[in-house]
Parts: structure tokens; C-alpha cells; sequence
């Protein structure tokens, strides 16, 4: 049975900065979920950072390659450096993905750990930029196909052609 990693305030769990969650209610996901598909993980928490805690923007001028290559920052708007924290939870997505077998994940937009094609402005300005956040990085350059939680179709779609071919 292919594994899904998901980004843990995806199904719920209370690990956003904020304290809150951000559940997205699809019938496929809690299908998903009665399956035991599901590997939830939250990059940030894992990586060392409490809850709740500063929000936190890549730098601007700067993408996630260049965090997990130590060139580049993730801070919080009064400047404190929480790189690390976004190396060390990214490092452990990518443990996790090869320990559980995770082919695909399911990650949240916008976050600048989770951000599959958007990430904040850096400017802490509400506005956001093309970009993916560290983890999401980390996990396709491991070769994991990463899908945001608006493309729940295209990854049954893709699941389904993978139990074709396996
Ligand atoms: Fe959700 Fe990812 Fe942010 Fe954790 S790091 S709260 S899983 S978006």
C-alpha cells in the first residue's frame, strides 16, 4: 500500500505557529486516513520548534535550496534565526519518507517548511512569492513527488497509475 506523507495541520493536528491547525476536509483524505496511508509529520515541530512560536519567512532574496546549503536564512519578523530548526526538520522528512516508504506527500501551501509552490515574501508583508518551503526541498530532492492540499485529485491520480504499474 503506497504511504503518503502529509503535512500534520493537514489532518488536524495543532502544530501551526499559531497554535491552530489548518484540517482539510476531502473525502480521499479521510478515505486515506480509514487506510492507514497517511504519514503525518510536521517539519518544524520535529525539527525543534515549539508551539506556538514566532512565524517565521525565508529570507527574501533567498529560496530553500540555499537554507539547506546553510547560504540562506529562515527568520522571524524581530530577526531571530531559526534555520537550523528548518535544516534539522527537513532532514528528518526526508529520514522519515525512506524509513515509511513514501513515495508521494501531501504538504501546506505557503509555509516556508511546507510550501509546495508558494512561500512568503520574506517581508513578513502577508503577501507570498513563487518558492517551496525547506522541507518540501529536502523531500523532492529525495525524489518524493510533493502535491499541495489544492491537488488531492492529481495525486489519486497519480496513486492510481502507480498501483498500475506496481
Ligand atoms: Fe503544518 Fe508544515 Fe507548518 Fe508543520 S511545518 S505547521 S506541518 S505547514
Amino acid at each position: 500500500m503506497e504511504r503518503i506523507l502529509v503535512s500534520a495541520c493537514l489532518v488536524g493536528w495543532p502544530v501551526r505557529y499559531d497554535g491552530g491547525a489548518k484540517a482539510l476536509h476531502h473525502p480521499l483524505l479521510t478515505a486515506w486516513a480509514a487506510e492507514g496511508r497517511l504519514v503525518p509529520l510536521c517539519p518544524e515541530t520535529v525539527g525543534g520548534l515549539p508551539v506556538p512560536r514566532p512565524a517565521a519567512e525565508i529570507e527574501p532574496g533567498v529560496d530553500a535550496a540555499a537554507v539547506l546549503a546553510g547560504e540562506g536564512r529562515v527568520v522571524d519578523a524581530d530577526g531571530g534565526d531559526h534555520s537550523a530548526a528548518f535544516r534539522e526538520g527537513a532532514r528528518i522528512a526526508v529520514a522519515t519518507v525512506r524509513v515509511r516508504g513514501c513515495r508521494f506527500a501531501l504538504l501546506t501551501e505557503g509555509s516556508p517548511s511546507c510550501g509546495v509552490e508558494l512561500v512568503a515574501d520574506g517581508r513578513f508583508s502577508g503577501r507570498r512569492r513563487a518558492g517551496e518551503g525547506v522541507a518540501a526541498a529536502a523531500l523532492r530532492a529525495a525524489g518524493v513527488e510533493v502535491f499541495s492540499a489544492t491537488e488531492v485529485d492529481a495525486l489519486a491520480a497519480r496513486l492510481a497509475e502507480t498501483a498500475r504499474d506496481d
